[in-house]
């Protein structure tokens, strides 16, 4: 994999204290790398700081197309390549949608028949093609941040940087937001997207980051981060007659962790990879129950982040 930057030990304080705490991470070319964390966890200080938009305190950004060095030994020719869509919007509520792209579009240099084919592309990439003409403020909240990322994309860039770009929008739009982005990143887009929002990283990533606290606390794709909890798979059985079950011949199963018996259902906590699921049933039905219901419950991330720091990403 070719490697585009490499974040190396970032520290940024404020007044308030510590917001990002020797936080280090490369990004290859071609990767959707989701930064994902509760609020406060310090994504958006990382990404300023990684736009060029914010100065550090100590560490360093450096990028592979300025020859490894800084970002800050030479901003203008980094900012080029770069796309930014910040977790606040930054559009022009008065000019129309297709002039707050030609603006923002001529600001990374793109003049006459470029800027034209620019604008029409990320107006057609958000679906607000039909709407163009239309003044941004009079746009549905899910709009507005469509047009915020039209704005960022105009000019092609190769590095494409969102902060929660989803945040409080409608689901269509959102689903249309995801989807696009899977597009520009089949384009050959490199894409930095940083979101609290699990779902967006089970669609989207194909690298995670998991930030708590100003630290990096886990990194790897989902398939990887969910290998490595060792959290418990869950099995919910639904059967008549469990009042005169006992559910300790359970144990006996390699894999079953954990069983516990309610009236009419079955909770059993087993170890991913080896449930045994077909034996566990044959003790049921050896024992004449009667199987209304199997289901299995997956590993999630937010299973993952629980393992990981204690708490929901929702607190
Ligand atoms: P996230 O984007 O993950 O929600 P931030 O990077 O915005 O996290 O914030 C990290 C920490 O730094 C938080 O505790 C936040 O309150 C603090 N912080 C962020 N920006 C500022 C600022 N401009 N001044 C003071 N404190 C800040
Ligand atoms: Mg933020």
């Amino acid at each position: 994999m070719n490697k585009m930057i490499e974040v190396k030990n970032l520290q940024k304080s404020y007044k308030t204290g510590k917001a990002v705490d020797g936080v280090s991470f490369d990004v290859y070319k071609g990767e959707i790398l989701c930064i994902l964390g509760p609020n406060g966890a310090g994504k958006s200080t990382t990404i300023n700081m990684l736009t060029g938009a914010l100065g550090w305190d100590g560490g360093g950004i450096y990028a592979d197309f300025l020859k490894g060095k800084s970002i800050h030994d030479d901003l203008p020719a980094y900012k080029r390549r770069l796309g930014v869509v910040p977790q606040d919007l930054a559009i022009y509520e008065d000019l129309s949608a297709r002039n707050n792209v030609e603006f923002f579009a001529s600001l990374y240099g793109l003049r006459g028949r470029a800027l034209q084919e620019g604008c029409r592309f990320a107006l057609a990439f958000a679906g607000l093609t039909d709407r163009a003409g239309d003044k941004a403020g009079t746009f549905s909240g899910g709009m507005k941040r469509r047009l915020n990322i039209a704005c960022a994309i105009a000019h092609r860039p190769e590095l494409l940087v969102m902060d929660e770009p989803t945040v409080g929008i409608d689901p269509q739009s959102r689903n249309h937001i995801l989807e696009a982005i899977k597009r520009l990143r089949d384009e050959g887009m490199t894409i930095i997207y940083t979101t609290h929002y699990m779902e967006e990283v089970e669609e989207i990533s194909t690298r995670i980051i998991v930030m708590d606290h100003g630290k990096i606390i886990a990194g790897g794709t989902k398939e990887e981060l969910k290998e490595r909890t060792d959290t418990d798979k869950m099995i919910t059985i639904e059967a008549d007659g469990l009042d005169t079950f006992d559910s300790d011949t359970l144990y006996r199963i390699e894999g079953v962790k954990k069983v516990s018996a309610g009236a009419g259902t079955l909770k059993l906590a087993v170890i991913p990879g080896i449930e045994n699921l077909d034996r566990i049933i044959a003790v049921l039905i050896e024992h004449g129950k009667r199987i209304n219901s199997i289901t299995t419950q997956a590993i999630s991330l937010e299973t993952v982040f629980l393992n990981l720091t204690g708490r929901s990403l929702r607190d």
